[in-house]
């Protein structure tokens, strides 16, 4: 029975998977600062939880937030292939008995309080049914693009739409390429080809997961968007309000706004800062493929040949188990002209006056840092998210370009690279960066709307 005068205790409920729970958790911190007497409970794998609780990580966590830890799903005898969605479809297919599983045994560890809402990464959309079984409010945190979001709820729509295009065109595919989807409100510069693999029919449990979010659309109490409204003038935003009882944007979650200089608890272990420091203002290529991502060897080939021959001091922050696919002798042959490094403080590095461009992979956090920075963008997307964000890159907030073919090719990439750094189609595309900063910049100030549907969601979560 719920007894309303006992202190609220918050549920989180984490996607363990590329780089959901990290944000996640930055939007948990500030909550937990704004709400003291509220308690929060963050289930997340152990391996996840590792990364996110360890130190220097951990020292800004506030106390009112525990992480407990859940099991990952994989049995005890099974060897993962290495291809990532098995891990996330074992996951999900226990998902659901296994943070009930683990939220069983810690409310029953704080019973002095009382289960007073769940918040959970959109991907779980399973949580509604936990939510209810407590009578408590779900609040779903959206991380991906926003765009991505109406793709999952037109779910339906867009396959039928690609049934009848496959039935009119038969063999040939290309209508994949050029078909947009005009009906959708706010989705009618996306193309087919642009839309997330996971929006298809597949045997996939993730797939399966994801094609609920239409089915639960009046569930949750709120949903909360990582991202500004004030950076999104298409319909997109009105047919979301449409759907949900309450849409909230707060803003960029892997990034503080206005910039913070380096934590010195974090220092710059790799020299990126120090090195960027001796480069002249707007000449630095900054590459890097995020947390995930990783490009076929014949591609990481041809940009590190173009790179090469380009001359362009580059600054390529590239996962050790990748860089054995460079070519012979690159990083020697180049170690005046760039530097290669396993992890850089992307957030400082993208705001360093020295940086002129940033090759990206399109992971939506990257692009919002990169906006923020006003720094201009040539997209290679690979899954998830990433094509719909080249797009909006490209063809809505004209920033960047996609690499020519989609694919790096050295032609390509030498091409993308002087029309940003020299031609004025490259000047206006940083003119256009510089434009949005400013609006992602005055949208994170105090009269932007992040602040006050921040303040709105944490009203919604003390007054619960
Ligand atoms: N990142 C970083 N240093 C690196 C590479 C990545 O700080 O060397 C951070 C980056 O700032 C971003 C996150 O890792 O916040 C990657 O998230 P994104 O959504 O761009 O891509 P994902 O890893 O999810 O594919």
């Amino acid at each position: 029975m719920i007894n309303s005068s006992q202190k609220g205790h918050i549920l989180v409920l984490a996607f363990p998977f590329g780089n959901h729970a990290n944000p996640l958790l930055t939007l948990v911190c500030k909550l937990a600062k704004a709400a003291p007497d509220v308690c929060f409970s963050f289930f997340n794998t152990e391996k996840s939880n590792t990364s996110l609780f360890s130190e220097p990580k951990s020292k800004g966590i506030p106390d009112n937030i525990k992480p407990y830890n859940v099991s990952d799903g994989v049995p005890k005898d099974h060897v993962l292939t290495g291809n990532p969605l098995e891990a996330v479809d074992i996951f999900l297919k226990e998902a659901p008995e296994i943070f009930r599983a683990g939220i069983e045994k810690v409310v029953a560890e704080r019973a002095e309080r009382r289960v007073s809402s769940l918040i959970t990464d959109g991907f779980l959309v399973f949580s509604g049914e936990i939510a209810e079984s407590f009578g408590a409010p779900w609040i779903q945190v959206w991380l991906p693009l926003p765009w991505t979001l109406s793709a999952h709820i037109y779910t339906d729509l867009i396959r039928q739409i690609c049934a009848e295009e496959a039935a009119a065109n038969g063999a040939d595919e290309h209508w994949r390429e050029h078909k947009k989807l005009v009906i959708i409100p706010g989705l009618s510069t996306m193309r087919i080809a642009d839309i997330p693999d996971e929006v298809f029919p597949s045997e996939s449990i993730f797939v399966n997961t994801l094609s609920k979010l239409g089915h639960v659309l009046p569930q949750p109490t709120a949903v909360v968007m990582n991202f500004y409204e004030e950076l999104n003038s298409t319909p997109l935003i009105s047919d979301l309000k449409s759907k949900f009882r309450k849409l909230l944007h707060v803003g960029f979650l892997s990034l503080s706004l206005p910039l913070q200089p380096l934590p010195e608890s974090d220092s710059d272990t790799t020299g990126c800062l120090s090195w960027l420091d001796e480069q002249r203002v707007l000449s630095v290529a900054y590459i890097s493929f995020g947390t995930v991502a990783t490009p076929p060897p014949n591609e990481l080939i041809a940009l590190a040949e173009a790179l090469e021959e380009s001359g362009i001091p580059f600054l390529w922050s590239l996962r050790d188990n990748i860089k054995q696919l460079l070519p012979d002798g690159f990083v020697e042959r180049t170690n005046k002209q760039g530097k290669v490094v396993p992890w850089a403080p992307q957030n400082q590095v993208l705001g360093h006056a020295s940086i002129g461009l940033f090759v990206t992979h399109c992971g939506c956090n990257s692009v919002y840092e990169s906006m923020a920075n006003g720094v201009p963008m040539i997209c290679r997307p690979f899954f998830g998210d990433h094509r719909m964000t080249g797009r909006m890159v490209e063809d809505i907030w004209g920033i960047g370009v996609i690499i020519e073919g989609g694919v790096f090719s050295k032609s390509g990439v030498l091409k993308s690279l002087a029309l940003i750094l020299t031609d004025e189609q490259g000047k206006k595309m940083r003119d256009k960066a510089q434009s949005l900063k400013e609006i992602v910049t005055e949208a994170a100030g105090p009269s932007g709307s992040a602040v006050q549907d921040f303040r709105t969601l944490v009203d919604l979560i003390s007054s619960i």
